[in-house]
């Protein structure tokens, strides 16, 4: 059983529980390593120098228990250098470039979703979600992210308001170029349990489908629980290690720090 994460939020952006007490948390479960990865987008504002620093104090107090990372989940509509001080950064793609004057994310609500596709892409759901995956692609040259988070978030609602047929080339097509190409750049990509862990979504992020392929392609993954509250810390990781196997993945990764407190990122084998 792998218990790291590095999808972690806290009370300093959406999340319920407040970093001490995913730490808390965290122990408690016996990680080994624990990732924080506060959200920076256009529509969450964060106090970053009270999450850079409380993530500091916690990093020290509890060394001797867990291996504390300080990371950022960074969209890929944000200024790239927002997160010069974090020890990692996921590269997440919730917003797409359109001309509206709220942020527009894929992720909100079904209204938003509908009104986003309605607006800008003439009510044509496979037109939106090619030109969520063409922003996609970008998400490594814009933000050198360590990983890839939730890849196929474009399709959240999905489940719910059958908009698109998922194994469809129209959809399927620009998804796996995105994945292709960002596989060539070496980025990894995280298994995320978020939804599937609350219920809503029947799989993960990204679906078995790309999760295949990007094995296939000869990408690497993370699995994360990308958790809002403690109690879902660790939730979906063995169905997740389950998913990857069953794709042909035999190793994930993590990241951890080294006896110079350098960041550095070893594999796992999954079990
Ligand atoms: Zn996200
Ligand atoms: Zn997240």
């Amino acid at each position: 059983m792998i218990l790291s994460n590095f999808h972690t939020h806290t009370t300093f952006c959406d999340g319920k529980n407040t970093a001490e007490e995913m730490v808390q948390e965290a122990v408690k479960l016996g990680f080994s390593q624990l990732g924080f990865s506060g959200h920076m987008d256009p529509d969450i504002h964060m106090d970053t120098d009270a999450y850079f620093k409380e993530i500091k104090r916690l990093k020290e107090k509890y060394q001797d228990v867990l291996d504390i990372l300080v990371g950022v989940e960074l969209d890929n509509m944000y200024d790239p250098h927002a997160a010069d001080e974090a020890e990692y950064i996921i590269g997440s793609t919730h917003f797409l470039d359109v001309d509206s004057e709220i942020p527009m994310s894929v992720d909100n609500s079904e209204e938003m979703l509908k009104t986003l596709c309605e607006e800008h892409f003439g009510g044509d759901y496979y037109r939106m979600a090619k030109a969520y995956y063409e922003l996609e692609a970008r998400v490594y040259d814009r933000l050198h992210c360590t990983f890839v988070g939730h890849f196929d978030l474009i399709v959240r609602f999905n489940d719910s308001m059958h908009f698109l047929d998922e194994e469809d080339q129209r959809y399927l097509n620009p998804a796996l170029e995105a994945m292709r190409y960002l596989v060539s750049e070496g980025v990894p990509f995280e298994i995320n349990c978020g939804a599937y862990n609350r219920k809503r979504k029947k799989d993960f992020y990204p679906c078995r489908t790309l999760l295949k392929a990007l094995h296939d392609m000869g990408g690497e993954i993370f699995i994360n629980s990308d958790a809002h509250q403690k109690e879902l810390l660790s939730a979906g990781f063995e169905d997740a290690a389950q998913a990857a196997l069953s794709c042909g993945f035999t190793y994930t990764n993590i990241l951890q720090h080294d006896q110079d407190g350098k960041v550095i990122l070893t594999k796992r084998k999954l079990s």
